[in-house]
């Protein structure tokens, strides 16, 4: 951008503008570089049945082992590689890597409940990504009932028919499509309605009002009232304490994710992990 703006508008750009734009060019390579060399892994979090106890579900969330800067968070680069496209990339490697994963632990014989993938609304709208989950599943033999895709509103704020129909396929093949950060986004309940989704994630913000004061819990119940004439399981997001526990019991939360179930745990822990969690321990070790 600079060079084609010309010399002659050179000094209209201050100081740090240049800086801001040179570290983005450089976090850009950065980034290009770690996943051509797959600098890449997942941790997983635990999701548990408030009715039953039992643990259903775990979200794998990826980190950037940055060979520099050590573990770098989601919130460190996937606002970049959703600017840039790279997020089409990653998300493969994000599908790959899971169900690989998943292979291995298959054949180490761990009892697995289903993982959960992130998807972002990139994949949705720019690549086939009902066959690259398909394709994925199929490489290393993970039957669809053990994978869940996690999507956001924002998906459903682009090509809705494209959208619709890659949600279908996905769902045809045993797929389960859960709704993530419900409540932050701008999707409509018409939507929500239309499209056939099997659980609602309920953003933690919501969460942390449950046991501080009546309209968080108002809120809450609707939302789990709604969810449920839908035919929708609720899992509330982010609960870090037992009181917040107690009450969403009462609202007829279904599951919960969260500290106050588990931190999130290396691919290396997952099986002692969910040896030890199927126990009904109350959290997990503090990543
Ligand atoms: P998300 O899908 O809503 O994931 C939940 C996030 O909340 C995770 O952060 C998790 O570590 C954090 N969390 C879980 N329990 C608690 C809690 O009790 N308290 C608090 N304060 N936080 C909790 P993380 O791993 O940093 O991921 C952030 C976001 O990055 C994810 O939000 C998701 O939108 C995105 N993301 C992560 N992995 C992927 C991926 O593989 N692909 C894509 N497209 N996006 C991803
Ligand atoms: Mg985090
Ligand atoms: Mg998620
Ligand atoms: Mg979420």
């Amino acid at each position: 951008a600079v060079k084609t703006a010309g010399k002659r508008n050179y000094r209209f750009y201050d100081r740090g503008f240049e800086e801001a734009l040179r570290a983005r060019i450089q976090r850009e390579a950065e980034l290009h570089r770690a996943i051509a060399r797959d600098e890449f892994e997942m941790v997983y979090q635990l999701r548990r049945d408030l009715g039953s106890g039992q643990l259903c579900s775990m979200e794998a969330l990826v980190r950037w082992r940055h060979p520099e800067r050590g573990q770098l968070e989601p919130a460190e680069f996937i606002d970049l590689a959703e600017d840039n496209g790279m997020i089409l990339d990653l998300g493969a490697l994000v599908l790959d890597k899971v169900c690989g994963q998943m292979a291995a632990w298959r054949a180490a014989g761990v009892e697995l409940v289903p993982v959960s993938i992130n998807v972002s609304p990139r994949q949705f709208n720019e690549s086939a990504v009902a066959d690259q989950i398909a394709r994925a599943m199929e490489r290393h033999g993970v039957p669809a009932s053990l994978v869940e895709i996690e999507l956001t509103e924002s998906t459903m704020m682009g090509d809705t028919r494209e959208i619709a129909g890659s949600l279908t396929a996905i769902r045809r093949m045993g797929v389960r499509l859960l709704v993530d950060d419900f409540g932050t986004g701008y999707s409509s309940l018409a939507q929500l309605q239309r499209l056939d989704f099997d659980v609602l994630k309920i953003d933690r913000a919501f969460t942390r009002e449950v046991d501080r004061n009546e309209p968080g819990r108002i809120f809450f119940r609707a939302i789990v009232t709604m969810a449920h004439a839908l035919e929708m399981l609720v899992v509330a997001e982010g609960v870090e304490t037992d009181s917040q526990l107690a009450v969403l019991r009462e609202l007829g939360c279904d599951q919960a994710q969260g500290y106050a179930i588990a931190r999130p745990v290396a691919a290396d822990q997952v099986q002692s992990v969910l040896a030890q969690q199927a126990t009904g321990a109350a959290a997990g070790p503090r990543a």
